[in-house]
Order: structure tokens, then C-alpha cells, then sequence
């Protein structure tokens, strides 16, 4: 145990364990939901695996949660080996999803065992509830073993959701597994194509951070295959709304975030600056690194690109005297950012982005309009939405050409198409908060799964 404390033991606050797919994009709004509950009067265990703890610690992202008696931390091993450079490299993510799959359940089951006795011996409230990763495989198992009530947890979007149930049908038609490699995408198709489904049939309920203003059609369908599917998000909106406490400051991210990009945010007018980032997966080629390169150095307009150590093929980096120049005239890079302070910052006018599901709906809850270029797996999905479901994005492709950049970006930030899709983000936006707020959809959801799944004695 991390930072669990001596508590008087008649205090019986319900007690929730989460635990996240291990990868940043699912660690982050499975955090923001364990924010959630704590404000609504949860005991919080948090599961981590032991090397992203290390990693947390590093990047100091956990600071003013050790103080809080009712939020603690867990790690379980992932099964893969611990490098003495742990805390500062990213993992293999084909390798850590297949090892957490193959090895997660047994230490995982122990840590059950031990909050179990923790709990006999009066040092925290007994585990009354579970919340995973839909992609773990492994806790419906545990939380029938213990008859606990499970909540399965989507990160990523219902329309995404919506594809992984069909993987079964377009399986027993032999559409898939895909014949040989020249069938994938990036390489990084997940040929295992039934996995999934089975277990979403063992969970106590399915909640997803999205909404019905988001995405109405998909949610239609999903609730047609399984019986009990609510969304209950976007999670930004929803603790952009909530009091202040003392875990706003605490957050999830792996890599140590640069704040003085703020600082210098500051110095910019309102909506002219361009915020590029591809998230904490997406890899490209050191030409198209160039390409975005001359394209934002092209567009004149001033942009903060958040270049992530390992984010070019190759690893190196090599940006020209004359590119440097012009960074230090109108552009900042960083490797790292607070993301959502970012987004939400005045002078932020629009997002170059990959397309990440949290990066996605981060974006529509803070106002700003898009530049997608999608790299793999949910990420063309998501770009279809933002550009031709809800209008406040264009696409760029995947062969980038920094012209094409230069005239989006240009678009994005001064054009009439801009503009319209500014309005139309800023009517999004409005519209989520309304969801989000007390009489809401996403809000009576949550307190729906709240009292009917997380309180309800099994
Ligand atoms: N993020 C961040 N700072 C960065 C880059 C990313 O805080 O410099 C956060 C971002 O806010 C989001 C997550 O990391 O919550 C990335 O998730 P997303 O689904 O957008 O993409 P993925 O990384 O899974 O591809």
C-alpha cells in the first residue's frame, strides 16, 4: 500500500478498485472517473502496473494525492521485464498488452486477497465494487470469484465499441482474421478477434465515456446487443464542472509535463495559436516529421508542438538551423504537456491532432477545432466523426505534404470553414456540459450505475 493510513474503521465509505488498460490513453479517463467517485464519497484503490508507478513517480504527476486518506495506490506487475531505465522509457505496447492478458490475473487476484485483509484488520472500508478496463479480460472472472459487482469501462468511443462487437459476425463469415500481412494497417491489427464480447456478458454494467449528444446512433446499437450500456461522459466536461479538490492537481500522465508552455501561452492572443500533438502511441517517419514541420513553419501562424521523445521512426530528431529559427520566433516544442490546461487555454485556436479518443473529445470539451491526421486502430473512426458527423475538423493525409498543412492550418485558424467549425464545436461543447450537469443524460446515468450497479449488495 502507497499512502494508506490508519482509519477509524466505523467509517464505512464504499470502496471501488480500478483498474486500467496500462497504456496512457486508457490510464487517463479511468482516472478522471476514479476523480468522479471520490467527489461522490468513494474509497479509491487505484491499480497500477509496478512500472508505470515508477514512471508516475518520476514525472511527478501523483503530487498532492499521497495526502489523501481515501484515494490509495496499488501496483501489480505486468509481467513483462523491469529495465533499470524503467521510469523513463515507454514500453513496447504490442508486448505489455499481450503479457497483462497473459499475467494479470493471478497478481491480481492476490491483490484482492490483501485489500481483503486489510480491510478485516480495520485499516480501510472492505472492497465493495470493481471497475476495469474492458480490454482486461481476466476481472469478471475475479469479481464473480468474490460476488462483486463489476463495471466494465470503455475508453475509447461507442462507435468504436460498436465495431469490436461485429468482430465475431465479420469472424464466422471469414472476413477476418485477415488472410496474411498485407491485410494490416500499421502492422498493429490484433488478429485475436473474440475476446472481448464474452466478457462483456459477465459485467454487472458498461459505461463509456462518451454521450448521447456525441454519439446517439452508435449508443442505439450498442444498447440492441448488450443489456446494460450507459454512457456517462465526456469526463473532461464532467470535472471541468466539478468543485475544486484536492486531486485537481494530481493527474495521470506518464511523461513529466512542461508547464512553462503555459507561461508562454500566456503571451499569445486569444485563439491564434496551433496546439500539435499525436498522444503518447503515435509514431511517424522523420519526413513527415518535416513535412508538419515546414507546414506549420509555412502557415506563419504561432504553434505549440509537443514532440514526445520517442514519437519519430528511428528516434532522432533532426530539425534544421533555419526550422530552429523560426520556432524561436513564433513556435514553441515541448515533450510533454498538461493537455487539458492546454486546450482550454485562450490563446489555444485549434488542435492538430491524431485523432485519440480522449484527445478527440478533450478537444470538443474545451471549444477547439481539429486537424486530424488519424494514425491506427480507433483513430480514423474517431476522424470520420469529428469531420463529417459533428463538422469541426478536416482531414489531412496520411501522406502529409506540407503545403496541404500550410493551407489547413491556415484554414483552421483564419477561413470561413474555420470559423463555421469553431461555432459549431462551441455549440458541441455547450451542449455536453448540459449532459454533464445535474439533470442531464450522463449525469443520471452515473448516478444510476452509482446506486443500482456500485451500491447494490449482490
Ligand atoms: N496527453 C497529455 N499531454 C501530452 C499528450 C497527451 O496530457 O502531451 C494526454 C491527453 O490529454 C490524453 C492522453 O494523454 O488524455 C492521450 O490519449 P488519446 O486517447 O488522445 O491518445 P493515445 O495516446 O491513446 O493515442
Amino acid at each position: 500500500t502507497k499512502n494508506m493510513q490508519m482509519r477509524n474503521p466505523a467509517e464505512k465509505k464504499p470502496h471501488a478498485v480500478l483498474i486500467p488498460f496500462p497504456y496512457q490513453g486508457h490510464i487517463n479517463p479511468l482516472f478522471g472517473l476514479a476523480k468522479l467517485l471520490h467527489l461522490r464519497g468513494f474509497h479509491i484503490t487505484f491499480v497500477h502496473t509496478e512500472y508505470n508507478y515508477k514512471r508516475l513517480l518520476n514525472s511527478r504527476a501523483l503530487k498532492a494525492l499521497h495526502v489523501l486518506p481515501d484515494f490509495h495506490f496499488e501496483t501489480i506487475p505486468d509481467g513483462l521485464p523491469l529495465t533499470h531505465d524503467a521510469a523513463n522509457v515507454s514500453q513496447d505496447i504490442v508486448s505489455l498488452g499481450k503479457s497483462v492478458r497473459e499475467n494479470f490475473l493471478l497478481p491480481f487476484r492476490e491483490l484482492l486477497v490483501k485489500l481483503n485483509d486489510s480491510a478485516i484488520a480495520g485499516l480501510i472500508p472492505p472492497v465493495t465494487c470493481l471497475i476495469s478496463d474492458f480490454g482486461l479480460t481476466f476481472t469478471t472472472q475475479a469479481a464473480q470469484e468474490l460476488e462483486l459487482p463489476i463495471l466494465l469501462f470503455s475508453p475509447s468511443s461507442a462507435t468504436c465499441f460498436v465495431s469490436i462487437m461485429n468482430l465475431r459476425a465479420l469472424s464466422d463469415k471469414g472476413l477476418i482474421p485477415l488472410k496474411d500481412e498485407s491485410y494490416l494497417t500499421n502492422g498493429y491489427l490484433d488478429t485475436k478477434v473474440d475476446w472481448i464480447p464474452d466478457n462483456m456478458l459477465k459485467a454487472s454494467a458498461i459505461v463509456i465515456n462518451t454521450s448521447d449528444e456525441l454519439e446517439s446512433e452508435a449508443l442505439k446499437a450498442l444498447s440492441s446487443m448488450l443489456p446494460s450500456v450507459y454512457p456517462i461522459g465526456p469526463f473532461p466536461s464532467f470535472l471541468n464542472q466539478s468543485p475544486q479538490s484536492h486531486l485537481e492537481s494530481s493527474g495521470s500522465n506518464l511523461w513529466k509535463e512542461d508547464t512553462e508552455c503555459l507561461e508562454w501561452l500566456k503571451s499569445k492572443e486569444n485563439n491564434s495559436v496551433v496546439y500539435v500533438n499525436f498522444g503518447s502511441i503515435t509514431i511517424m517517419t522523420p519526413e513527415q516529421l518535416l513535412e508538419f514541420a515546414w507546414g506549420l513553419a509555412n502557415s506563419k501562424r504561432p504553434f505549440l508542438w509537443i514532440i514526445r521523445p520517442d514519437l519519430v521512426i528511428g528516434g532522432s530528431i533532426i530539425l534544421s538551423s533555419e526550422f530552429s529559427n523560426i520556432v524561436s520566433d513564433r513556435g514553441l516544442i515541448a515533450s510533454w504537456c498538461p493537455q487539458e490546461q492546454v486546450l482550454n487555454h485562450p490563446s489555444i485556436g485549434g488542435f492538430l491532432t491524431h485523432c485519440g479518443w480522449n484527445s478527440t473529445i478533450e478537444s470538443v470539451c474545451a471549444g477547439v477545432p481539429m486537424l486530424c491526421w488519424p494514425f491506427f486502430a480507433d483513430q480514423p473512426t474517431n476522424c470520420k466523426s469529428i469531420c463529417s458527423e459533428w463538422g469541426i475538423g478536416i482531414e489531412i493525409d496520411a501522406d502529409v505534404k506540407r503545403k496541404e498543412v500550410e493551407k489547413n492550418v491556415n484554414e483552421l485558424m483564419l477561413g470561413e470553414k474555420g470559423k463555421e467549425m469553431r461555432q459549431k464545436v462551441m455549440q458541441l461543447k455547450k451542449k455536453v456540459e448540459e449532459e454533464t450537469r445535474s439533470g442531464g443524460l450522463s449525469y443520471m446515468n452515473l448516478d444510476k450505475v452509482i446506486s443500482e450497479v456500485l451500491l447494490k449488495k449482490t
